[in-house]
């Protein structure tokens, strides 16, 4: 799933062809929707006593009112356990007009607590296979989302998003993260010009009258959270992708709200393409091959990746590669529980960063790395994983659960290196125990830990579980071919945290530079290496794989790089920096607080010299920082009148 702030238009404007992530944030009415949800899902105590093998979903709207006039189910079911009742999750304001079993109507109860429970008319033993068809109609509670009506310049729409609990808000079902429907029917009655879409691939349009029954068949394993149905006018259109895997084409179905120009929309889902070819080279074929992949426009404000068909509110660069990587991570394999939703948006904000890594310029792909960095840190705490689900603002936030758990796994990618990341992602998405089933975060750590033969216990724990990230400060001196750089690490987080990422340090000569990746053993350490250039700068992380923030000190031997004139100052202080370009200086007082601060968007060049008038300043001791963003030198400056 993915919202969309205000800020996406602005960026939307801003660029042509690629826009940057979008910031996303969490609307008022989305933590009332799941406020809602969440009270209902604490009060579900379905059993888990039959395998769902098939449903055969069948709906009819009324698109005046959203009110769901027909409506009906067929379960076929495996059962687990000897029982003489079934239970599903229905809310209470939908009516069921009858339970059929074996051509019979039987008894049920449907009760407030939302469960329709079902009394059979004989025990059914372990391992057989049957079948029960729930009737029901209603129209239901709009004010969850699950299902809505709404109108845009094209008519009315009415679909569903029910990630994570809204599903029993349209129909009933037994929602849990345990057991995938394996094969799905659906089929959705409308009058013309009404179109209706749903999960799998397009079979049959029956017609009766001025009414159209769509009839949609999908035969993987679907989480009962993943059906989903939408009905609006529609303007249809397939784009193939060739995929190498298959060595076959795959249809992109694109069902448009006619008020879009057709010309417009198809250019911008063209980029399907190449991300399917990307995503299909990267993490295996593409999990749904045999049928289909496309877009459905619905009016929510965002989109959602409905196994095969992913509903969207429009056709943005990167909501697009979110929602197509989610069909990997998320359909094909689904988190286990709702702690684990970063295993879901994690990769899927990744997927989409990886467009810009594969298929976009080096500079969009650093432009892109910078700041999905810097919103992670633009607080020290947080953590990947959602340890309490009642935890509203947690669970869907954009910060954690999407953007720092894509730099996690980037971060892991330079860890262990591209090879066995990659591999141990088509590893785990393959792996029989998972593969349209759902997740288990071991299991993928144990992926990860066999390709790249190093026990990645820490790396999870600090990452996943642990909260913040390390702040490195980092002094560097040279005499003759003796490199000298001084390590110190603390936490944005807490003192007791320590972090052991690899450091990425490229040093910069006249006309050489060499490339270091240091291991980090202690929170203080020396590291001595024989060079035989001269560094005139030295740059952290400049390919920005680390979550980390840096501080670089005045070189202890600078003479010949970098002076500050005259020092003590008593007037004007100059700064003559031949080998940096300044871009801000900063000036602080002893307690930190900022005195003076000053940005140009036209840096100052190597070998300028700056010249800041200090005279207003008290006499005593300052701190004076400057640089550019992506090296800074500190010194201290002494004011002295006399
Ligand atoms: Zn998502």
């Amino acid at each position: 799933m993915f919202r969309f702030a205000t800020i996406l238009f602005f960026l939307c404007l801003s660029f042509k062809s690629f826009s940057q992530p979008i910031q996303e944030s969490m609307a008022k009415s989305e933590l009332y929707r799941y406020n809602v949800l969440n009270q209902f899902a604490q009060k579900r105590t379905v059993d888990e006593n039959i395998d769902l093998v098939y449903a055969k979903l069948a709906l009819e709207p009324n698109m005046n009112t959203g009110a769901i006039v027909s409506a009906s189910v067929r379960f076929t079911f495996k059962v687990l356990t000897n029982l003489n009742a079934l239970s599903f999750d229905l809310r209470k304001e939908l009516s069921v007009d009858s339970v059929v079993y074996h051509g019979i109507k039987i008894g049920f109860l449907h009760g407030t607590n939302h469960i329709l429970n079902i009394s059979l008319p004989n025990a059914l033993t372990q391992n057989a296979l049957d079948s029960i068809r729930i009737y029901y109609h209603g129209t239901p509670n709009m004010g969850s989302r699950a299902y809505s009506r709404s109108v845009n310049a094209s008519g009315v729409n009415i679909s569903t998003l029910s990630q994570p609990y809204g599903a029993p808000y349209w129909w009933p079902c037994r929602d849990n993260l345990k057991d995938k429907i394996d094969s799905l029917d659906v089929l959705l009655t409308v009058d013309t010009p009404y179109v209706a879409v749903s999960n799998g691939v397009l079979h049959n349009i029956l017609i009766e009258g001025s009414k159209r029954t769509y009839v949609f068949k999908h035969r993987y394993p679907i989480a009962n959270y993943l059906v989903a149905v939408s009905f609006s006018k529609y303007n249809t259109y397939t784009q193939k992708a060739f995929l190498s895997s298959t060595q076959k084409d795959l249809d992109i179905v694109n069902y448009v709200f006619p008020h879009n120009k057709l010309n417009e929309v198809k250019v911008q889902t063209f980029e399907t393409i190449k991300m399917m070819h990307l995503f299909d080279s990267l993490f295996g074929t593409y999990p749904f091959h045999k049928e289909q992949y496309g877009h459905a426009q619905f009016s929510w404000g965002g989109g959602m990746e409905h196994q095969t068909m992913s509903f969207m509110v429009n056709f943005n660069y990167d909501l697009i590669a979110h929602e197509l990587a989610h069909q990997w991570f998320g359909d094909k394999i689904t988190c286990g529980t709702w702690k684990d939703i970063w295993l879901n948006e994690s990769f899927a904000t990744y997927g989409n960063l990886l467009c810009y890594d594969f298929l976009g310029t080096k500079k969009q792909w650093m432009d892109v790395l910078k700041k999905t960095q810097e919103e992670v840190m633009s607080l020290p705490y947080g953590s990947v994983y959602a340890k309490d689900t009642t935890d509203v603002n947690k669970l869907f936030d954009y910060r954690t659960t999407y953007q720092k758990g894509a730099m996690v796994l980037h971060q892991l990618r330079w860890l262990i290196g591209d090879s066995a990341f990659f591999q141990a992602i088509r590893l785990y998405l393959t792996d029989q125990n998972l593969a349209y089933n759902f997740a288990k975060q071991k299991s993928l750590q144990t992926y990860f830990e066999t390709t790249s033969k190093q026990n990645l216990n820490d790396y999870f724990k600090d990452w996943i579980y642990g909260q913040g990230y390390p702040n490195y400060q980092i002094e560097w001196q040279q005499k003759g071919n003796q490199f000298e750089i001084d390590i110190k690490q603390t936490s944005s987080f807490s003192l007791n945290d320590t972090f052991n990422v690899p450091l990425p340090i490229l040093l910069k000569g006249s006309n050489r530079d060499t490339f270091l990746r240091i291991d980090i053993k202690s929170l203080n350490q020396v590291n001595k290496i024989s060079l035989d250039f001269k560094v005139k700068e030295l740059v952290f992380d400049p390919q920005h794989w680390l979550l980390a923030k840096t501080q670089i000190l005045f070189p202890k031997d600078n003479n010949d790089l970098i002076s500050i004139y005259p020092n003590p100052f008593n007037g004007s202080i100059y700064i003559s920096a031949r080998e940096i370009q300044i871009s801000y200086f900063e000036i602080t007082d002893l307690t930190g607080r900022q005195i003076l601060q000053m940005n140009y968007p036209n840096p100052i060049e190597e070998g300028g010299i700056l010249r800041i008038d200090l005279s207003a300043f008290a006499d005593g001791i300052y701190n004076l920082k400057f640089g550019n963003s992506e090296s800074s030198l500190h010194q201290k400056i002494i004011k002295l009148s006399n």
